[in-house]
């Protein structure tokens, strides 16, 4: 069912067990999860079907720190949020991004890639993908890895028609969650705004925000600042541990044999480090784009290294004519270490349009993040060289470790963390199931529980991490309608 407002639904009289609100990957994913299990589930979904300037207001923000993205640019609020414009990459965080690394505080989920594997062919279906392949070893140092360019599903076109004749998911649009109320041990309802009024509290046994990797911090801050810590008891945390995976191009390859990698249908090839390399160098993950360029880019670039690394030009030289050579330029994109000086806060002068203020972002790159790009790139042109496949030039800002370029990419659209999973109360907000800590009825969904970052590209992380979700809570709310039934 699909409800143009909160209106339409409340005429309804459709009494839902579970409110998600958000209608992005992870609350689709969720509420199909749930109605796959026969349980009633109510989308809240602020935004409208289509994407309108009037909605995409209240998603305007401040950025303190680094250069970034406008917040109204970086997302969009409207049914099936950012999947409206993603470009589709897709990789599962690796093992290692899991796992405590003792040169990094604050790493180390409460759970293993072993926990959402089992979700991962469910994942393949929902963005239709083809398998990965393995990873494989180039060096000791570096694994070419795969990220697989889908066709980027856009989740409000694959699930329109499925949630329009679904019995169990009620889908309500232009449905903004301004708040939820809790008493510090439940959520006992959230507080909506639909059809250009108040409509009261809507309520449930279970909530889950789901309103992407910025917006779960703010709405869960105004929360519980409005309800004196009673949405989020043990708040320390809370809009905390914020990342992003910087962008950059930090430098040139030229190979010796342009087949040595086989590149994706979009020209491109990915490389990382292995985990003795990043332990052995104290850095972070990385992944290198390595993106073919024509063959006037292998000149402009021979020219370039004549001036500076006459050797190496003369490498390049004495196969042009012959064998001719292939040149790539390597955008990188890299962990960022959690900290929890990197935060999402409430602004205290800046406003949305109902009076809730607007997000002040803090965000900065740190030394750890130069020194994984620098000694990144350092071992991938290593690799290069010892197994004579080619020569790498590391950009000069990068070398000199002078101020991040202003014209590039920046950064990868990918909000995590926020409301980080762990054990520690201090540290995190979520425990192992994405629960609140201390409260009984409240999850959250989406890769703001992501408690580091990996090198890749969160959606279908997300996905999975939303399976596992939906399994869970459908479990539980199965195993304790059985036990009501005595
Ligand atoms: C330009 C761009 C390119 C990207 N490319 C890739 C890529 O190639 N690969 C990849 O893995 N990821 C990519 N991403 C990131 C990807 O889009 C996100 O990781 C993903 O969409 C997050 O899903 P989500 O469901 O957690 O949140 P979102 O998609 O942000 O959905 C949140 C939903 O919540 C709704 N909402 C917000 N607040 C409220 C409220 N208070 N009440 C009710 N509803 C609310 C919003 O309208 C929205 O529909 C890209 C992002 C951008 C911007």
């Amino acid at each position: 069912m699909i409800f143009d407002n909160y209106e339409a639904f409340a005429a309804k009289g459709f009494a839902p067990k579970v409110i998600i609100i958000g209608s992005g990957p992870a609350g689709v994913t969720i509420a199909r999860k749930l109605a796959a299990a026969n349980i009633p589930v109510a989308i809240f979904e602020a935004g409208a079907a289509d994407y309108t300037d009037e909605s995409q207001d209240f998603y305007k923000g401040t950025t303190v720190g680094d250069p970034y993205f406008e917040l109204d640019v970086t997302r969009l609020r409207q049914f099936g949020g950012c999947s409206n414009h993603w470009a589709g990459w897709c990789r599962v965080m690796d093992a290692v991004d899991f796992e405590p690394k003792a040169w990094v505080p604050d790493t180390g989920w409460p759970i293993r890639r072993s926990d959402i594997e089992p979700f991962l062919e469910e994942v393949h279906d929902i963005l239709d993908l083809v398998p990965f392949r393995d990873d494989e070893l180039v060096s000791d140092d570096i694994r070419w890895v795969q990220l697989i360019k889908s066709p980027a599903v856009r989740f409000s076109e694959k699930y329109r028609d499925e949630i329009a004749a679904s019995q169990s998911i009620a889908l309500v649009l232009d449905t903004y969650v301004t708040e939820l109320q809790g008493d510090g041990k439940k959520v006992t309802g959230a507080k909506i705004w639909s059809a250009g009024k108040e409509q009261g509290v809507a309520t449930a046994d279970y909530y889950l925000p789901c309103t992407g990797g910025l917006e779960n911090s703010r709405l869960l801050l105004w929360s519980n600042e409005r309800s004196n810590g009673g949405v989020v008891p043990h708040a320390e945390a809370l809009g905390k541990y914020w990342m992003e995976h910087p962008q950059f191009e930090g430098g040139n390859a030229i190979m010796e044999n342009e087949n040595q990698f086989e590149m994706d249908e979009v020209s491109e090839a990915f490389f990382s480090p292995t985990g003795e390399a990043m332990e052995r160098e104290q850095i972070l993950n990385f992944g290198i784009r390595f993106i073919k360029m024509p063959y006037h880019g292998v000149k402009w670039l021979t020219a370039e290294l004549a001036c500076v690394a006459p050797e190496t030009a003369e490498w390049i030289s004495s196969g042009l004519g012959g064998n001719l050579r292939c040149a790539a330029q390597l955008v990188v994109g890299w962990e960022q270490s959690p900290r929890a000086d990197n935060f999402v806060a409430l602004s205290a002068t800046e406003r949305d349009d109902l009076g809730i203020p607007r997000i002040e972002l803090h965000w900065k790159k740190r030394e750890l993040e130069h020194r994984t790009l620098l000694n990144g790139l350092r071992l991938f042109g290593e690799t290069l060289a010892d197994k004579g496949y080619g020569r790498v030039r590391i950009a000069d800002w990068v070398v000199n470790n002078e101020p991040y370029p202003t014209d590039q990419e920046l950064a990868g659209h990918h909000h995590m963390g926020g409301t980080r999973m762990g054990d520690d109360l201090a540290k995190s907000v979520v425990d192992l199931h994405q629960k609140v800590h201390g409260m009984d009825n409240l999850y959250v969904g989406g890769s703001s529980v992501f408690t580091t970052s990996g090198q890749c590209n969160p959606t279908t992380t997300i996905v999975a991490l939303s399976c596992r979700l939906g399994d869970h809570l459908a479990r539980r709310i199965t195993q304790s309608a059985m036990l009501d039934k005595g």
